[in-house]
This record gives C-alpha cells, sequence and structure tokens, in this order.
C-alpha cells in the first residue's frame, strides 16, 4: 500500500510514482503498461518529455478508471509567456486525452529568460485550476527566493516544488521553505541516475538491512517524508523500485545516507538560476 501525502489544497498524492523523462516515445506504452502492471498509480511526465500521449494510451489500454491514476505534467520551456502556456496546456490534455490533470508544475523558473517573469505564467496555472482542469498546480526547480516571490506577487501557494534530491544533493535549504509554508517537495533524480547506488555507504546500508542500493535510497527519501518518482525502463527494477514500504531505515542508517551530502557539489543537472534551455 502505498502512502498518501496531503496537499495545501485538499487533494492528496501518492508519495511513490514512476517517472518517465527520457523514456522514449516508441517505448513508452510498453514502459507505462508495466509500471501499472506492477502496481504504481502515479505517473510524472512532461511536455519537454515528448511522451504524454503515450502516458495517456498506456493509461486507457491498462483499463485503470482514470481516477485511480495520478498524473503530473510541465510545462514547455518555451510557452512562459501566458498565451502560449494555454495553448500547450490544452495540447497536454489532448494529448493525454484526459479532461484534467492531477498536476501541473512550470517545469523551470527560467529568471534570465521572459524579462524574469514567472509570475504571469505561474498566474495563468492558476487559472488552470480554477476551471479544474488541473486539479492541483505547482512548480518545479524553484529557489526559495523564486518561492518568495511568488509569495509576495500571486495568491496561490504552489502544492509542490520538484526538485533535484538524493543523497548526494540533499537540497534541505528549498525543502526547509517548502516545510514551513505547504509546500510538499517531490525529488527528482532520486537515486541520481544511478551515480548513488556504488557508493560504500549506499551498499554498507543496503547490506545491514537485506536490501538493494535503490531500494534503501529510495526508502531514505520516503523516510524524510519527500514525494518520488524513479525512473526505469526495466521491470525487474520496476518491482524492486516498487518494494519500499515492507522495511524501514533505523535513524544511525538514515544519518549516515544523510551525511553523504556533497552540497552544491553534489548537484547532477543544472543550477535553476542560470538554466536557460529552450528546446525546439
Ligand atoms: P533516477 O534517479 O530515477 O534514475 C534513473 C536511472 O537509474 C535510469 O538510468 C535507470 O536505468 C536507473 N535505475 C532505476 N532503477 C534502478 C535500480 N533499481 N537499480 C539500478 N539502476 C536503476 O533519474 P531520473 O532523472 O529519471 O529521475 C526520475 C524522474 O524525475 C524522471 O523520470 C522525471 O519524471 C523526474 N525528473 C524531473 C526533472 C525536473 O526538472 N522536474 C529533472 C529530472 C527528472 P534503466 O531505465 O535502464 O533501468
Amino acid at each position: 500500500m502505498i502512502p498518501s501525502i496531503e496537499l495545501n489544497d485538499g487533494y492528496t498524492i501518492p508519495q511513490l510514482g514512476f517517472g518517465v523523462f527520457q523514456i522514449r516515445a516508441e517505448e513508452t506504452v510498453r514502459a507505462v503498461s508495466e509500471a501499472l502492471e506492477v502496481g504504481y498509480r502515479h505517473i510524472d511526465t512532461a511536455q519537454m518529455y515528448r511522451n504524454e500521449r503515450q502516458v495517456g494510451e498506456a493509461i486507457r489500454g491498462a483499463g485503470v478508471p482514470r481516477g485511480d491514476v495520478y498524473v503530473t505534467s510541465k510545462l514547455h520551456n518555451g510557452f512562459h509567456r501566458p498565451d502560449d502556456a494555454r495553448r500547450a496546456f490544452d495540447r497536454t490534455l489532448a494529448n493525454l486525452g484526459f479532461e484534467y490533470v492531477d498536476l501541473f508544475l512550470i517545469h523551470w523558473p527560467l529568471p534570465s529568460l521572459y524579462d524574469g517573469d514567472f509570475v504571469s505564467t505561474w498566474q495563468t496555472l492558476e487559472a488552470f485550476k480554477r476551471d479544474g482542469r488541473a486539479r492541483s498546480i505547482g512548480v518545479s526547480n524553484f529557489e526559495v527566493a523564486h518561492l518568495e516571490r511568488l509569495a509576495v506577487e500571486a495568491d496561490t501557494v504552489p502544492a509542490v516544488n520538484q526538485i533535484e534530491v538524493h543523497p548526494y544533493l540533499a537540497n534541505d535549504d528549498v525543502r526547509a521553505y517548502g516545510r514551513g509554508h505547504g509546500i510538499v517537495t517531490e525529488a527528482w533524480s532520486p537515486i541520481a541516475q544511478g551515480g548513488v547506488l556504488g557508493d560504500p555507504t549506499v551498499r554498507d546500508v543496503a547490506g545491514q538491512v537485506g536490501r538493494t542500493p535503490a531500494q534503501v535510497v529510495l526508502r531514505w527519501h520516503i523516510q524524510r517524508g519527500d514525494v518520488v518518482f524513479p525512473k526505469t525502463a526495466t521491470p525487474s527494477r520496476m518491482r524492486e523500485n516498487f518494494a519500499l514500504f515492507d522495511f524501514e531505515l533505523d535513524g544511525p542508517a538514515m544519518e549516515a545516507l544523510s551525511r553523504l551530502d556533497r552540497g552544491e557539489a553534489g548537484r547532477t543537472g543544472p543550477h535553476p538560476d542560470r538554466f536557460d534551455y529552450v528546446p525546439d
């Protein structure tokens, strides 16, 4: 049984999901179908992943009721202007073949583009929430300063902030701001795309509890209270990553993993203050 976390707007989100970044469109129907078969009921996609259509197809094909699957998508970096964002969101719903998404996010703040204006983009998402086509809205890759600006200039507090978090980048300042302001943290690249799995401490903890390195790292996230959606195209790993709720890490094991934090040096993705990539 996957626990759910309550968001600041009253909706709930399954704490464990399945991420589809870098799953090629032609592989996505298979991968998402297998993930649903394993039991995942939360799929994290994005306009920029170019596989929303296949995510929708897999969910419909599985015969799982729409209301039983939590679906997130995110706004393309090229469509932050309000009119573009509205058209892009219409396309997301058309691609998925759904009348609503459970969660829609601004994918990156892009503070060096659009005259630094992510507030009007956020206000456009607020309208999607008002008209019910996005049950919840949130942000991704927002730093504390970006969240503080929304708090001053906008009406709605984001339900989530999806940021890079794993043992090498604990990102605890941004997480603490979220905790203090009712914003749930979603941890992307939760196993650092595999980069933390060979770590001797991770392997030690795994050995002590008789679990795999991926399982103990994902369990560390769960016990810290974050939402995770590891990506894998491999069915055996889908099952491995799903089996997180029949064991616990004790205090010393949690602390050992937390001590792996390398701060900024542990970041694997771009820094949100500088990222300005706009794909075609
Ligand atoms: P993850 O940390 O989930 O790692 C994925 C990689 O780890 C893949 O190469 C996968 O290989 C491998 N892997 C998965 N499970 C295991 C396992 N049990 N043992 C060994 N290797 C394993 O990285 P992602 O970057 O994909 O992050 C997860 C999700 O977060 C994304 O899919 C996306 O939904 C979201 N995300 C959001 C971002 C944002 O800007 N908002 C940025 C990046 C990610 P294989 O597939 O070959 O099995």
